[in-house]
């Protein structure tokens, strides 16, 4: 397996809205092993394929402690939403920032496995914002955008002062 780059904001691709993928093949298998393979060193607990510079509906996730519940999903679809949760997201494209975002708590969501078959199954709480903030990915959305306009701009300008740390 092998360890991908992770792009960082404000990279355009995370900008773009992704294209659906037709059908799963050998490719797109190694493309989720080596998602999975980085996610995991990075640590985090979901990753977007725009994350790594393929503009393809592709997400994977594992919430488990000791990561072996890996999901992947492609095309990811919400088909259903209720409920609302508060919670403090992070992004491994934006290291070092975290903020506290509303969203639905409890959702449907459809789409392909890496079987290629059509998958259907309910996610809640931790599961279902991993989820919604990585499908947000292939829609060029990124969880600060999901704040309201003082609170974006104020962890916009803590991104860039550590980003300039981290160069000088
Ligand atoms: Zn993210």
């Amino acid at each position: 397996m092998e360890k991908l780059d992770i792009v960082l904001y404000p990279e355009a691709g995370l900008r773009e809205v992704c294209a659906p993928i037709p059908e799963m093949n050998d490719e797109l298998d190694k493309l989720i092993d080596d998602m999975l393979y980085t996610m995991y060193d990075a640590p985090g607990i979901g990753l977007a394929a725009p994350q790594i510079a393929v503009q393809q509906r592709l997400i994977v996730v594992d919430i488990s402690e000791k990561n072996d519940q890996p999901i992947a999903l492609l095309n990811p679809e919400i088909v259903q939403s209720a409920g609302k949760i508060s919670w403090e997201e992070g992004c491994l494209s934006m290291p070092g920032i975290y903020a506290t975002i509303n969203r639905p708590s409890d959702i449907v969501v459809r789409g392909m496995n890496r079987d290629g078959k059509t998958i259907e199954f309910e996610a809640n709480d931790l599961l279902a914002v991993c989820i919604q903030h990585e499908i947000d990915h292939l829609n060029g959305k990124m969880f600060i955008d999901h704040l309201s306009g003082i609170k974006r701009t104020r962890a916009l300008q803590q991104f860039r002062k550590q980003m300039d740390k981290k160069e000088s």
